[in-house]
């Protein structure tokens, strides 16, 4: 497989550290809110890596990272008199909410910042001892300029850092390029006990700290939205090497912005659409669909067209799958005709060609015609007539496969599943109030039906999907 590396600039063929396994690491998102299609993007994407990677075989060790503390998170826990805390743990499980929505995975570890304070510490010391980082008032910086290969990520010359840097009146850095690592306590606000004093990380360290933690000295693929190759991956790199004194990682990946009106999507220009309301009109599934349409180094404009666009899209793929899922069932017989068997040893082609494409920097916008290829393919040769059940299990098989490599769903999403159960299990409890354990037993069945199972707990009944 080849993917565009922003360190060389080239598109490169993927050499692991460790033969058969893949380390990868991606900046996730700060914990304040919920997120938005925008920083949708990188968490589908490299859910896509990830699941592919999978595909062809290698055991893949994915750490996507909660940043749990830092001043949006302080201020929003200001707002509502509350603690920091409590704020990103309710936006922890609000993301998990969308993630699952939108068919991305959990990440094999998903570490919170505050839970690696230690670590944290540990990597701002020796960057201290080494003298790449100096203390002032409780704060602590790191010395930029001592990284001989500082701006080597975004390509850019010390020399054009400096000139763009902004000198603050106040600073107390020995150089405006430095960046903080730990910064000291102000009153009132969540601290730990330091060899600086009480204070909290500096966003850039925790990522340094998180992934030497769980994966390693060096990684394979480090990844995010191009926002984040500088200055954020560029300190990344300055503080991990200059620990380890090994390259950080060796491939790092960056998608293009997702936009509105041609404008980067952001929180800050307030031209956003949370995942959570987009999805209320379009569902979860054309906003994933949609991310797929384009490949992850363009810029992808986000429209109600688009979106409408994608939705239909999806829906031919699921009456696809609705009509071979029929004519599997009532397909008479076993016997290919000639023409199913021309099709059927065709199958591996189609399968080449989709690897071709997410071969090629992981295209998937390539991919995916390949997979409405095969359902033109199908539709043509099955559709309205008798067919092999042989035949219908191979095409199935293989339409299954290559959506479940991109998450795409082979059934359409209820959007109003929750409520209905709810409906559902209540009427159940009344029943059971009421001794009437024939049409409880009966509501259970139904939900069972659905793929529902129900659980009594000291809580209450708690519901889950059959696994
Ligand atoms: P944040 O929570 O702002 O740190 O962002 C989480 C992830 O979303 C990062 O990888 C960002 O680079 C990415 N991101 C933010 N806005 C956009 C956007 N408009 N398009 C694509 N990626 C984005
Ligand atoms: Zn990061």
């Amino acid at each position: 497989m080849k993917i565009y590396n922003t360190l060389t600039r080239k598109k490169e063929e993927l050499v692991p550290i460790k033969q058969g396994e893949i380390s990868m690491y991606s900046c996730g998102p700060t914990v304040y809110n919920f997120f938005h299609v925008g920083n949708a993007r990188p968490f589908i994407l490299f859910d896509i890596l990830r699941r592919y990677l999978e595909y062809r075989g290698f055991s893949v060790k994915f750490v996507q990272n909660f940043t749990d503390i830092d001043d949006k998170v302080i201020r929003r826990a200001n707002e509502e008199h509350t603690t920091y805390d409590k704020i990103a743990e309710r936006y922890i499980q609000e993301y998990f909410t969308d993630a699952k929505g939108l068919g991305i995975r959990e990440a094999t570890i998903h570490p919170k910042a505050t839970d690696n304070i230690d670590a944290i510490i540990d990597t701002v010391r020796t960057l201290e001892q080494k003298g790449y980082a100096y203390s002032v008032g409780g704060d602590v910086y790191y010395r930029t300029r001592k990284f001989d290969s500082y701006g080597k990520l975004s390509h850019q010359p010390i020399e054009d850092l400096e000139s763009g840097a902004r000198i603050d009146v106040n600073d107390q850095k020995e150089d405006p390029l430095d960046f903080a690592l730990w910064k000291s306590a102000k009153p009132g606000e969540p601290s730990w006990e330091s060899p600086w004093g009480q204070g909290r990380p500096g966003w850039h360290i925790e990522c340094s700290a998180m992934a030497n933690r769980f994966l390693g000295e060096t990684i394979d693929i480090h990844s995010g939205g191009v926002d984040l190759c500088f200055p954020h991956h560029e300190n990344e790199i300055a503080q991990s090497e200059a620990v380890t004194g090994k390259p950080f990682a060796h491939y790092w990946m960056h998608n293009a912005f997702l936009t509105i009106d041609n404008q980067k999507m952001s929180k800050s220009l307030g031209n956003f659409f949370m995942v959570r309301d987009a999805a209320k009109i379009y569902g979860y599934q054309p906003i994933r669909f949609f991310m797929l349409s384009a490949h992850y180094r363009s810029p992808l404009n986000y429209s109600a067209e688009s979106l409408e666009q994608s939705k239909a899209a999806l829906s031919r793929l699921h009456t696809a799958f609705q009509n071979l899922e029929f004519l599997q069932e009532h397909s008479q017989t076993n016997e290919m005709s000639e023409k199913e068997r021309v099709l059927c040893d065709a199958l591996p082609k189609y399968r080449d060609r989709f690897c071709e494409a997410m071969d090629d920097d992981l295209n998937t916008a390539d991919a995916i015609s390949v997979i409405f290829e095969l359902v033109r393919d199908f539709n043509s040769e099955f559709v309205g007539k008798t067919a092999s059940k042989k035949a219908i299990d191979s095409s199935l098989q293989l339409l299954y496969e290559l959506c479940n490599v991109l998450g795409l769903s082979p059934v359409k999403e209820e959007q109003s599943l929750d409520s209905e159960i709810e409906t559902l299990i209540e009427a159940r409890s009344e029943a059971r109030k009421a001794k009437n354990f024939k049409e409880a037993d009966r509501i259970r069945d139904e939900l069972k039906s659905k793929g529902i199972i129900l659980e009594d707990t000291p809580q209450g009944i708690k519901w889950s999907y059959i696994k």
